[in-house]
Protein backbone atom coordinates (compact mmCIF):
# COMPACT_ATOMS: atom_id res chain seq x y z
CA UNK A 1 0.00 0.00 0.00
CA UNK A 2 1.26 3.70 -0.65
CA UNK A 3 0.49 6.21 2.21
CA UNK A 4 -0.82 8.61 -0.80
CA UNK A 5 -4.41 9.31 -1.41
CA UNK A 6 -3.30 11.04 -5.33
CA UNK A 7 -2.25 8.07 -6.76
CA UNK A 8 -5.01 7.75 -9.29
CA UNK A 9 -4.20 10.99 -10.37
CA UNK A 10 -0.90 10.01 -11.88
CA UNK A 11 -1.34 9.74 -15.41
CA UNK A 12 2.01 10.02 -17.41
CA UNK A 13 4.90 7.20 -15.77
CA UNK A 14 7.11 7.60 -18.31
CA UNK A 15 9.23 10.76 -18.68
CA UNK A 16 10.02 12.10 -22.29
CA UNK A 17 13.45 10.19 -24.01
CA UNK A 18 14.86 13.69 -24.59
CA UNK A 19 14.28 16.83 -22.12
CA UNK A 20 15.69 19.80 -22.26
CA UNK A 21 15.54 20.78 -18.77
CA UNK A 22 13.34 22.91 -16.57
CA UNK A 23 10.21 24.21 -18.99
CA UNK A 24 10.30 27.77 -16.59
CA UNK A 25 14.09 27.68 -16.34
CA UNK A 26 14.73 28.04 -20.00
CA UNK A 27 12.31 30.51 -20.23
CA UNK A 28 14.26 32.97 -17.59
CA UNK A 29 17.52 31.77 -18.06
CA UNK A 30 17.68 30.08 -14.32
CA UNK A 31 19.87 27.15 -13.33
CA UNK A 32 18.63 24.03 -11.83
CA UNK A 33 20.49 21.14 -10.43
CA UNK A 34 17.67 18.32 -10.70
CA UNK A 35 14.58 17.64 -12.54
CA UNK A 36 11.12 16.35 -11.81
CA UNK A 37 8.14 15.46 -13.97
CA UNK A 38 4.59 16.32 -12.74
CA UNK A 39 2.89 13.30 -13.50
CA UNK A 40 -0.58 14.81 -14.12
CA UNK A 41 0.11 16.68 -17.15
CA UNK A 42 3.93 16.04 -17.72
CA UNK A 43 5.24 19.56 -17.05
CA UNK A 44 9.49 19.21 -15.86
CA UNK A 45 10.29 21.50 -13.33
CA UNK A 46 13.18 22.19 -11.11
CA UNK A 47 13.71 20.20 -8.05
CA UNK A 48 13.91 21.68 -4.17
CA UNK A 49 17.43 21.95 -4.04
CA UNK A 50 17.48 24.35 -7.16
CA UNK A 51 16.75 28.11 -6.80
CA UNK A 52 13.31 28.37 -8.03
CA UNK A 53 11.54 24.95 -7.18
CA UNK A 54 9.46 25.46 -9.92
CA UNK A 55 8.22 21.68 -9.40
CA UNK A 56 6.61 21.58 -6.31
CA UNK A 57 5.38 24.99 -7.36
CA UNK A 58 3.92 24.30 -10.43
CA UNK A 59 2.36 21.34 -8.04
CA UNK A 60 0.98 23.94 -5.88
CA UNK A 61 -0.73 25.90 -8.42
CA UNK A 62 -1.99 23.47 -10.46
CA UNK A 63 -3.06 21.38 -8.40
CA UNK A 64 -1.04 18.26 -9.60
CA UNK A 65 0.27 16.72 -6.15
CA UNK A 66 2.40 13.69 -7.52
CA UNK A 67 6.34 14.46 -9.02
CA UNK A 68 8.38 12.20 -10.31
CA UNK A 69 12.73 12.18 -10.60
CA UNK A 70 13.47 12.24 -13.94
CA UNK A 71 17.00 11.82 -12.87
CA UNK A 72 19.07 8.98 -15.14
CA UNK A 73 18.55 5.72 -12.97
CA UNK A 74 15.63 7.27 -10.43
CA UNK A 75 12.39 6.21 -10.59
CA UNK A 76 10.82 7.46 -7.64
CA UNK A 77 7.35 9.68 -7.02
CA UNK A 78 6.84 12.25 -4.66
CA UNK A 79 3.88 13.68 -3.29
CA UNK A 80 3.46 17.43 -2.75
CA UNK A 81 0.78 17.01 -0.01
CA UNK A 82 1.24 13.62 1.40
CA UNK A 83 5.22 14.17 1.48
CA UNK A 84 5.92 10.85 1.18
CA UNK A 85 7.89 8.81 -1.73
CA UNK A 86 6.95 6.22 -3.29
CA UNK A 87 7.82 3.99 -6.73
CA UNK A 88 4.97 3.38 -9.23
CA UNK A 89 5.46 0.80 -10.79
CA UNK A 90 3.88 0.75 -15.03
CA UNK A 91 1.89 -2.75 -15.42
CA UNK A 92 4.09 -3.97 -17.99
CA UNK A 93 7.05 -5.21 -15.41
ZN1 LIG B 1 -0.60 12.12 -1.98
ZN1 LIG C 1 13.13 25.72 -12.78
ZN1 LIG D 1 1.15 19.39 -13.72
Amino acid sequence: MVPCSHVDQVRLLEPPSEIAGCEECLKIGGRWLHLRMCQSCGKIGCCDSSPNRHASRHAREAGHPILRSVEPGESWSWCVIDEVAFVLRSGEE
